[in-house]
């Protein structure tokens, strides 16, 4: 892992002077406290870095504690995927905690509050809760059942506990002030019966804690010292403080909020994550169009661009949305550093070089890395009479500054000759089949002795040694920033991009990538970044998954629009 020395935020200023002062008697303790009903995504990456980083930075420890109180949405399989994806950014835990493995705990905390007057059981109905709440601007009004006696709120938390009652029949809430100017403090519900069988707890639990009870318990009874959130939850800071208190913890965990990640053409709402999946606009969660850790890992970008990313937008109170292109620049600059060129050709044009020997394959040299790059090496490639140029660098008729290949006109082969074409071979209705070229012998390496200036140098693949594959154009799932920004009566699937994702299959591509395994990285030239699809490619057929093109396409398209 690369130390990148993380920006001093508000957040990090905090804990510093608090472990300075020794504020909690014990030392720093940060948790990630994911709820394992969907994948992790890369707002959850920003969170991710933020509490293992600074457990890391100062010396403290983090747990990695499942939110899992809510038995109808819960699964093992996000369970599993959770952890995968924390390891695979990099980080690891100190920990590894349920908030499902408390429930006996909550439930003595329960007793305790009851006891202390502190909290009654309800017998309304939720709909009668939620209407006696009040507005912003009245009071609510106290439940008929507020003033129950300490022993009838036992024995009905008892049986709430054992079974005895149906689903909604009796909740237990905290008694605090049903004038509250915090609407969340108006009494609100800890723990409700649930009979479902929990993916942890099976059927042995039906007393279920709710997430302003569970949460800031689960923190103090780990001892956390920071519990960082995001900042909806900035309202719930009071009950999280009032219920720490009021169970008698010392010291307890203070909570931070911090402005969420958004993203330009990305949805980070598991909510709408799901939709996506179980209404099969992608392929699963892994799709590489999805902005979750699994679906950006299998689009090919490395845990390193992921934490380089966290570290530049940084952390702050003031929600914000990050642009696009500060996220692929990052992806970019990462594999930039790391991954070797090679040559593909998207959409094979064959041409026939009429003067080179035939039957004969010479290798060329050609270096996998440029020079501006830390590593070296080199690969040898094929070159022969036929050969594969990409379509898109033919024109028959070009315009002016058009400087590939057309009729009459020299060309550089990257790491080859020059050629120049002499003749186009077209079938009955006109299209193109091939092209007839010449090539300069004394020009290997693609430099003219004469000094003859040669303006193009464009990409090719020798036809001998050529290997088909196929490749997949993965682009932003959604046409515009803010994929919620949208008419009435319309939902965000109605700006899905239609082009999010193209299949190129026929590609051909240099032999040297042929014996890499699944998951090789590389840098199609004048191209992009792409990544051998785990698990779709195979030695037989290779599938090839675009990571980041090399330039923001979509700029160059928008200026162009708006120049017309
Ligand atoms: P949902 O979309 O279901 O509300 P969630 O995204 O909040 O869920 P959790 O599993 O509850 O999912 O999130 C775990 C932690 O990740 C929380 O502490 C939350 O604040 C943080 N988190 C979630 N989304 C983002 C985001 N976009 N940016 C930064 N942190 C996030
Ligand atoms: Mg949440």
């Amino acid at each position: 892992m690369n130390d990148q020395t993380s920006h001093r935020d508000f957040i990090r200023e905090m804990v510093a002077a608090d472990a300075i002062s020794h504020r909690f008697g014990r030392p720093i303790r940060t948790r990630f406290p994911p709820e394992p009903n969907g994948f992790l995504h890369i707002g959850h990456a920003k969170a991710i870095c933020l509490s293992f980083g600074i457990a890391k930075e100062f010396g403290g420890t983090v747990h990695l504690r499942f939110d899992d109180t809510n038995p109808f949405t819960e699964d093992e399989k996000y369970v599993e995927a959770i952890r995968t994806d924390v390891t695979w950014l990099g980080f690891a835990w100190d920990k590894e905690l349920y908030a499902s493995d408390y429930f006996e705990q909550l439930y003595a905390f329960a007793v305790r509050l009851v006891e202390a007057g502190k909290a009654y059981i309800d017998s309304e109905s939720e709909e009668e809760i939620r209407a006696h709440r009040g507005t912003v601007t009245t009071s609510g009004t106290p439940s008929r059942y507020r003033d129950r006696s300490v022993e009838d709120n036992l024995d009905l938390l008892a049986g709430m506990k054992a079974g005895a009652f149906e689903d909604g029949a009796h909740v237990l809430r905290a008694k605090i002030d049903l004038a509250h100017p915090n609407m969340i403090m108006r009494d609100p519900p800890l723990m409700r019966i649930r009979h479902a069988t929990h993916y942890r707890r099976g059927d042995a639990w039906c007393l279920y804690p709710l997430y302003d009870y569970a949460h800031c318990l689960s923190d103090a009874i780990e001892e956390i010292t920071h519990s960082l959130c995001t900042l909806e939850f900035k309202d719930n800071r009071e009950i999280y403080d009032w219920l720490v208190r009021e169970v008698g913890f010392e010291r307890p965990p203070e909570q931070t909020e911090f402005a969420r990640l958004n993203l330009e053409y990305t949805v980070l709402s598991k909510r709408k994550l799901l939709r996506l999946v179980n209404e099969g606009h992608v392929a699963g969660w892994d799709d590489p169009r999805m902005p979750t850790l699994a679906g950006i890992r299998r689009r090919g970008v490395p845990p390193e661009a992921i934490r380089s990313f966290c570290d530049t937008i940084g952390v702050a109170r003031k929600e914000a949305t990050v642009e696009l292109a500060t996220y692929e620049y990052t992806v970019r600059n990462e594999l930039n550093m790391r991954v070797p060129r090679v040559l593909c050709v998207a959409n094979p044009l064959k041409v026939i070089l009429t003067n080179y020997p035939e039957g004969h394959v010479e290798e060329l040299e050609a270096p996998s890395y440029p020079h501006d790059v830390p590593l070296t090496g080199s690969r040898a490639i094929p070159f022969s009479r036929a050969l594969y140029i990409d379509r898109a660098d033919f024109m028959e008729d070009p315009p002016k500054k058009f400087y590939r290949l057309a009729p009459g006109r020299e060309v550089r082969l990257r790491y080859g000759y020059l050629i120049t074409c002499t003749d186009v071979v077209k079938d009955a209705s006109g299209e193109i089949l091939e092209l007839h070229c010449t090539y300069d012998p004394l020009t290997r390496g693609g430099n003219a002795p004469d000094g003859r200036k040669v303006k193009g140098t464009i990409h090719w693949v020798a036809a001998t040694g050529a290997v088909d594959c196929e490749l997949r154009l993965y682009d932003r799932l959604f046409t515009q920033p803010n994929p919620d920004d949208v008419p009435e009566g319309q939902d965000f699937l109605s700006v899905l991009n239609p082009e999010s994702l193209i299949v190129v299959s026929g590609a051909k591509i240099e032999p040297s990538v042929v014996r890499d395994p699944a998951g090789s990285q590389y840098q199609f030239e004048r191209m992009g970044y792409f990544v051998a699809d785990v698990p779709d490619s195979t030695p037989d057929h290779l599938v090839f998954n675009r990571t980041v093109s090399l330039r923001d396409s979509w700029q160059k398209e928008r200026a162009k629009a708006s120049n017309v």
